[in-house]
């Protein structure tokens, strides 16, 4: 029979490396415990129309990345390439507008896309996202960025730079997009087929574009961070003084225009240079268009998204987490010695300690072994003589020492 293997551009995570993502998962629900952010889960799919509404109809992840099939019902369905728009529509549906604002959500998800596999780009892949909802002020810009900041720190990865760009609202865009339409139309025919496409539907995005020669054409172009309104312009301000202000350091980069339609004024990335062309862990920025767009009320909102993947590269070699191993196991001599273990076992278990014993029939020496190989941090050998004296050694794995002691106390040497 052929081999079955996991579908192209998915990995599983082993139990060797599974508690390097439940360390990162719980620092960063730790961080959101601190920020007051509150968990939100939506479904893995949506109707397609979400995210055709919510990410956008020119983006390279609605026009080329979608898994997107009809069900057994005829409905065109897609799984989510990312979280925010999904949010947004729950966020409507449960007329959570009404309640108190800003709502400060996050997620932790899977999410899908279908492209070329490779370091840090996989089909599946997982993000962490917040989302501030029903805010408009600039202190909420700070904050999400503050928070992706916080990230990196708690985590001890060093070498991110934050970069900064202002995009704008709707109206400011309109009038900048006629003065790009109007540098890029006399170079329109050495721009590539999909960024000729963009310059009639939405020029902006060519700065998004990977082609090194629509990069080169668009290198000197007017950009929008130097046309926005006034008000676009003080919003702006008030997020770097305050980023100067707790002393986060970022570089202005006018070229980040972000990959998804829906953003406005804010837009951010971190990013390394440790971990190749996938340098961009973190992306996000404010969106105040989109709950309009999704049919709600005018919500505005801000948030980012961070590759879970593209974090645990970096985070490689900074983060001081280890393995957590059994704290005590038992190897039993003798029925009356197994049937004590098993209520010993059961009972630390019931009390928060992990205790183990073997489940597969070795002898008395290859259980030691084997107690060893899993690192258990110290063991209890149980025979007849031990049960009559009601004395229990307890073995100490890193140093040897051993102490006596009856088996109700042996929870308190091992939680030591
Ligand atoms: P890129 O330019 O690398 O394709 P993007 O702009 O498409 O990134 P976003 O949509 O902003 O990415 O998603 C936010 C984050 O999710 C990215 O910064 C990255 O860390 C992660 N991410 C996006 N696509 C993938 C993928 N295919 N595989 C792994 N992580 C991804
Ligand atoms: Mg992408």
């Amino acid at each position: 029979m052929a081999k079955l293997t996991a579908p192209k551009g998915t990995k599983d995570v082993l139990p060797s490396d599974s508690y390097r993502w439940q360390y990162v998962e719980s620092v960063l629900k730790q961080i959101c415990n601190d920020f007051n952010f509150k968990e939100i889960r939506t479904p893995t799919f949506e109707s397609t129309e979400v995210f055709a509404r919510g990410v956008g109809d020119t983006t390279d992840v609605v026009t080329k990345e979608m898994y997107t099939f009809l069900d057994k019902g005829g409905r065109s369905i897609t799984l989510r390439p990312e979280g925010t728009a999904g949010v947004a529509r729950s966020f409507v549906e449960n007329g959570l507008y009404a309640g108190v604002l800003p709502l400060k959500l996050f997620y932790l998800i899977s999410c899908f896309r279908y492209e070329k596999p490779q370091a840090g780009r996989l089909r599946e892949f997982h993000q962490f996202g917040v989302e501030m909802l029903g805010t408009t002020t600039p202190n909420s810009d700070a904050e999400a960025i503050i928070f992706g900041a916080e990230i990196f720190k708690r985590l001890n990865i060093g070498n991110i730079t934050l970069n900064l760009n202002n995009i704008g609202c709707k109206e400011c865009r309109k009038a900048y997009n006629e003065k790009l339409k109007a540098f890029l139309e006399v170079k329109k025919d050495s721009l590539c087929e999909t960024c000729q496409e963009r310059l009639g539907k939405n020029p902006m995005r060519i700065f998004d574009c990977k082609s090194e020669v629509c990069q080169s054409l668009i290198k000197d172009a007017p950009t929008i961070f130097d046309c926005v309104c006034d008000d676009c312009r003080d919003h702006f301000n008030t997020v770097t003084d305050i980023l100067d202000t707790v002393g986060i350091t970022y570089k202005i980069d006018k070229g980040i225009v972000r990959g998804l339609d829906y953003y406005s004024k804010t837009v951010f990335e971190f990013v390394s240079d440790n971990i190749g062309a996938q340098g961009t862990v973190l992306g996000g920025g404010r969106y105040d268009g989109l709950i309009a767009d999704l049919g709600g009320n005018d919500a505005p909102g801000i948030g980012f998204a961070m590759g879970i993947e593209r974090l645990l590269l970096l985070a490689e070699g900074a983060m001081e987490v280890f393995e957590d191993t059994p704290d005590v196991f038992f190897i039993p001599i003798g029925d009356a010695a197994k049937k004590q273990v098993y209520q010993l076992v059961y009972s630390l278990r019931g009390q928060g300690i992990s205790a183990e014993y073997d489940l597969n029939a070795r002898s008395v020496k290859a259980q030691m072994k084997y107690a060893d190989k899993i690192g258990a941090k110290y063991t209890v050998v149980i025979g007849d003589d031990e049960i009559a004296q009601g004395s229990y050694p307890v073995k100490n794995m890193s140093n040897g020492e051993t102490v006596n002691v009856a088996p109700d106390e042996i929870i308190t040497v091992v939680k030591a």
